[in-house]
């Protein structure tokens, strides 16, 4: 055939590139291994909210269900009267996020201590970031970094602990290298699993398990995923995250800006599809960004292949 010549629509779509077959569940399957992320709600009626999504989650029985800390300690008490209740009120196995921003290594303590006394025994360790924004400066008595942190912990309690990742590399990172230096060593000090930042291309995530395996890590890495159904204010998170948002996702949301039931659509569609690509690519284990919303998650985890449990909830 000319080169030059239009090749015609099959020839074209026989030319391009082949994907590996997508999941199908068959009996033989077994469905992957979930954790569902929640913030602590501010007042009476986000609270009820986090309260439905929760209830809504509960029989798909994820391993861990965990509660952010907001930046500098702002949430302290809600963070952990959300995981108290988890652990009392559910069938639930909750992990508390705590962070090193303004408080001293004690009062850290503390507070793990806290949790500990309230049967939680699953931390997620992180920095955390100064409150609007700003260089970082560690507390002058606390832990400066999250490896610090995981250390720290680890002589309070045997916690189970996660870490954080970052597949598009933390913003502040010196290189490449030097933060999968940073992970290995929260790895080292103690941490048994990496939570990854969300991220939208999944070439990225493969290529960086490739690196971090090279770099002698072998704890798993979990997918951190973001169902995104507004993209503006995805577009804002990403900015400060050093998270790459495709030209495609906005594309996909122009024009249907104020229908909120076709951003959703949209968003399952998005997620569903990137979710079945890693899991074709072998990924089994996956972390939800919630946002104290249920329905999107809950259809993912469908898709998924897994089925609420009948003793749960
Ligand atoms: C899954 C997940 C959950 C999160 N939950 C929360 C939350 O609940 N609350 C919240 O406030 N934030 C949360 N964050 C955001 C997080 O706090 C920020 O991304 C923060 O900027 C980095 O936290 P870290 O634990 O990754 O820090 P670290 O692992 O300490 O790394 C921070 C930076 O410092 C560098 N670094 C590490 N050690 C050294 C060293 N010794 N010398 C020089 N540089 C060093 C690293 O390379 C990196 O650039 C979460 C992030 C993720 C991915």
């Amino acid at each position: 055939m000319n080169a030059s010549a239009p090749q015609t629509t099959l020839a074209r779509w026989l030319s391009g590139p082949r994907y590996g077959r997508l999941p199908d569940h068959g009996p033989e399957a077994a469905a992957p291994k979930l954790s569902f992320e929640f913030f602590p709600p501010r007042t009476d009626a986000l609270e009820a909210q986090l309260w439905a999504c929760i209830r809504r989650l509960e029989p798909l029985a994820p391993r861990f269900v965990s509660v952010t800390y907001g930046a500098g300690g702002s949430t302290q008490a809600r963070t952990h009267a959300t995981v108290a209740r988890i652990v009392t009120d559910t069938t639930l196995t909750p992990a508390a996020h705590l962070t090193c921003v303004g408080a001293s290594r004690g009062e850290i303590d503390d507070v793990a201590r806290q949790y500990w006394d309230a049967g939680i025994r699953h931390i997620v360790a992180l920095r955390g970031d100064v409150p609007g924004g700003g260089a970082y400066v560690p507390h002058p008595d606390g832990y400066a970094y999250a490896s610090d942190l995981v250390a720290g912990l680890k002589r309070v309690a045997d916690f189970e602990i996660s870490v954080a990742a970052y597949p598009e590399i933390h913003p502040t990172a010196a290189s490449p290298l030097a933060d999968l230096d940073n992970l290995k060593r929260k790895l080292d000090a103690g941490a048994t699993r990496a939570i990854t930042n969300y991220f939208f291309d999944n070439a990225t995530f493969l290529r960086f398990l490739d690196l971090a395996l090279a770099a002698g890590i072998t704890a798993p890495i979990v997918p951190g995923i973001m169902p995104v159904s507004n993209y503006a204010q995805i577009v804002k998170f990403s900015a400060v995250s050093g998270v790459r948002v495709p030209d495609w996702l906005g594309k996909f949301f122009e024009g249907v800006e104020d229908d909120v039931e076709i951003r959703r659509m949209i968003a399952t569609v998005v997620t569903a599809e990137q979710v079945r690509q890693l899991q074709a690519s072998g990924v089994d284990e996956f972390h939800f960004y919630t946002l104290n919303r249920p329905d999107l998650t809950y259809a993912i985890a469908h898709i998924l292949g897994v089925r609420p449990m009948a003793s749960a909830g």
